[in-house]
């Protein structure tokens, strides 16, 4: 199965492919975890890459193309594997068109979390991160016990830059602008799903497994 999750910054594909991936063993590619691992490891890629996902723009599509091109060669994706946060742009799935038409691989759907934008900011303000190991919180809707990673124990727990009120905001021009468009793409060659978002998050992995024609 190969599943693309498109939707806006906090629409909850990333929480969603963690819950696929945990249940169906299908590895989440997420190129913004990919990118803050760089970042984190200070490699050359990384740094650069910094400097465009703290004003929250988009990453250029030739880093993040020749990342996922690698990525998907991995034995761990042989099954199959989930897209999150990729592709962003109608050039990276053209990219991604071409690589899977050179290995003879077929997308089983391009699922689209939608949500209105009024929910969204609320989502992503409270949101934090686990400094650590990159497990997620919400202040509101998840804390994290005694302040403490409920995974790793770590007492680092924080906003992530491009989470602050405003960089949220560029994030969501540049969704709507260069990755909206994404959609009309896969609805083009027929694989867009549309799942309502806005559900809690037991509803909406039910709507994405009917998507994804999975039990
Ligand atoms: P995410 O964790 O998916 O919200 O991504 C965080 C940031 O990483 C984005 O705001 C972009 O700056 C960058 N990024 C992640 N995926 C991509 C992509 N496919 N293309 C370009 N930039 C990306």
């Amino acid at each position: 199965m190969i599943a693309i999750f498109l939707g806006a910054p906090g629409s909850g594909k990333g929480t969603q492919a963690k819950r696929l991936m945990q249940s169906h063993g299908f590895p989440q590619l997420s190129t913004g975890d990919m990118l803050r691992a760089s970042i984190q490891q200070g490699t050359k890629l990384g740094i650069e890459a910094k400097t465009f996902m703290d004003k929250g723009s988009l990453v250029p599509d030739h880093v993040v193309i020749g990342m996922i091109a690698e990525r998907i060669q991995n034995p761990d994706c042989s099954k199959g594997f989930i897209l999150d946060g990729f592709p962003r742009t109608v050039p990276q799935a053209d990219a991604l068109k071409k690589m899977l038409l050179d290995r003879k691989l077929n997308i089983s759907a391009a699922v689209l979390f939608d949500i209105d934008e009024s929910v969204l900011l609320d989502r992503m303000t409270g949101r934090r991160v686990c400094k650590n190991c990159g497990e997620m919180f919400h202040i509101t809707f998840s804390p994290p016990p005694n302040g403490k990673c409920s995974k790793c124990g770590s007492s680092e727990i924080i906003q992530r830059d491009d989470d602050k009120a405003e960089v949220i905001k560029k994030r969501m021009e540049v969704y709507r602008q260069q990755t909206f468009p994404v959609a009309a793409f896969y609805e083009k060659d027929g694989f867009l799903k549309k799942i309502d978002a806005s559900r809690a998050p037991e509803k909406v992995f039910g709507d994405l497994k009917i998507a994804l024609s999975i039990s």
